[in-house]
């Protein structure tokens, strides 16, 4: 590889991670493991905060993990119970007064708050809060949560979460400390993932389960949805429901893209059902060529099956430059005009007069594609053929995916053909809706972002969705 070939970050936005620990010695130094392991959902800032019954104990910082948490600060953060959060901004922009957990100090009891996803009535609920005389510290929607479970006048915790929760309308997984106990909450279209497993005879809980192999605790299951399961000190488990109508509505990216592939969600391993997909795509688009190229990290696993189907070599022809991260100073206009790439680069001896198979998750703007193929040219491949185990997506996502607009979303605006073109493919394909179901084992899940039914109300959302107004 002569050439550095670095690639300008303009991806959208990934979500972000929530991890508890209760009645664990030392829970911080496992809840730090956990965060780590869940640090590819939010990259922006995380924090701790941990409980010893007595007081709370709190760190948050902007970064990684491995920046803003270090073997001294942990040793601050006291007690067998604590919950933490690794943050990508999805709702309400970015800087430390964002990052969470929250701890809110209230006279009926002082309790931390974090969460994953996104609320579609926030700006209705923030509204009403701030008439009736709430002040808000952060754009952040768990602040609007702790809002509507203190302004409920019900003397018992748990029905004040409940109410609180049925106001509020979205994706979440939502957890909560008191000084005593763990409160583990999941909306009742389960569109974000929470696991509960089981370590040292206390309780973690994750959004992801490849958290537990790290740290050797055990599945014990996923939370329901519309659940609310609290538990305590003594180990004592409640589980009880804050909505009578639950849905099974996953989201379908999180085993597309979001989640680790040696994560399972609700039963499927990740990689598994990326390799299928894989397989599927191949047998409904077929490509005649001389290598299959997965684009790294997240679409290794479905080139994999896309190969096996097909039965031509997968070759490893991009390389990705695992250093750049969020603090890499990203190169000037100047420079990337001068073609100065970062993140990935082509061998050239293998692409080289070869008819590829470009495999992809998805295509979003447009951009990391059009790119792609034109550095495999450049290199000298004769054709590249993409193929993207996903359906086009051609709406917004308002459930903590930053796709927020039309005019973002290359295929909300072209055919499949147009965008062929645009991004200068030989050919293009996508996997239908139907196979991307069949590739994860269920017959539903949230599948909006393709076909543009959502499974909630989603507010004035849409047409904010809509600025130029051509939808
Ligand atoms: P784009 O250049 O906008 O078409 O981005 C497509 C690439 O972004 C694909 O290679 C995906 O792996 C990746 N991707 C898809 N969804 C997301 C997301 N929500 N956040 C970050 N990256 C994404
Ligand atoms: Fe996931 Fe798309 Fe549904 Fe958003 S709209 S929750 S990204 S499947």
């Amino acid at each position: 590889m002569s050439e550095i070939e670095i690639f300008y970050n303009e991806l959208p936005n990934e979500e972000c991670g929530v991890f508890g620990v209760i009645n664990v010695k030392n829970a911080s130094e496992v809840m730090y493991y956990g965060l780590h392991s869940l640090q590819h959902r939010g990259q922006e800032g995380c924090g701790i905060i941990s409980s010893n019954t007595e007081a709370f104990y709190k760190i948050r910082g902007e970064g990684l993990v491995t920046e803003v948490f270090n073997e001294q600060n942990l040793k601050n953060l006291e007690g067998n119970m604590a919950i933490g959060h690794v943050r990508y901004s999805t709702s309400g922009g970015g800087g430390i007064e964002n990052v969470q957990p929250f701890l809110f100090r209230h006279h009926t009891g002082d309790f931390a708050l974090c969460h994953n996803g996104n609320l579609v009535n926030s700006k209705e609920l923030k509204h009403q809060l701030e008439n009736q005389g709430s002040i808000f510290q952060s754009t952040s929607d768990t602040e609007i949560f702790a809002h509507l479970i203190k302004k409920d006048k019900q003397t018992n915790r748990l029905e004040a979460i409940k109410s609180a929760l049925n106001k509020i309308e979205g994706a979440f997984a939502f957890l909560a400390m008191s000084q005593d106990k763990l409160y583990i909450m999941r909306d009742k279209n389960s569109l974000r993932p929470l696991s509960l497993g089981k370590l040292n005879g206390g309780y973690v809980v994750s959004s992801e389960t490849c958290a537990f192999e790290v740290i050797g605790a055990t599945f014990v299951r996923d939370i329901n949805p519309g659940e609310i399961l609290i538990i305590d000190q003594d180990g004592n488990f409640k589980s009880d429901y804050y909505a009578k109508k639950t849905y099974k509505n996953m989201c379908a990216m999180e085993y597309i893209y979001f989640s680790r592939p040696d994560s399972d969600i609700e039963g499927t391993n990740v990689h598994s059902s990326r390799k299928e997909a894989g397989r599927i795509l191949a047998k409904e688009a077929p490509v005649d060529c001389d290598i299959i190229i997965g684009v790294p990290d997240s679409s290794i696993s479905a080139a994999v099956g896309f190969s096996e189907e097909l039965n031509i070599p997968n070759e490893m022809g991009l390389i990705k430059n695992k250093y750049v991260g969020r603090t890499f100073i990203a190169p000037s206009q100047h420079l990337r005009e001068k073609g100065v790439k970062m993140k990935l680069s082509p061998i050239r001896s293998i692409v080289e007069n070869k008819r590829i198979c470009l495999v992809d998750d998805s295509i979003v703007r447009g951009t990391t594609s059009k790119k792609i193929i034109k550095m495999l040219k450049d290199a000298g491949a004769l054709e590249v053929h993409m193929r993207i185990a996903s359906p086009p997506i051609t709406h917004p996502c308002f459930y903590g995916v930053d796709t927020s607009t039309y005019e973002e979303l290359i295929s909300s605006r072209h055919t499949v053909d147009e965008v062929r073109e645009i991004i200068g493919a030989d050919s293009l394909a996508f996997i239908s809706k139907e196979g991307i179901l069949k590739a994860v084992n269920r017959d539903k899940m949230c599948l909006s972002c393709f076909s543009g039914k959502y499974p909630t109300y989603i507010y004035q959302n849409l047409e904010e969705a809509n600025k130029d107004g051509k939808f």
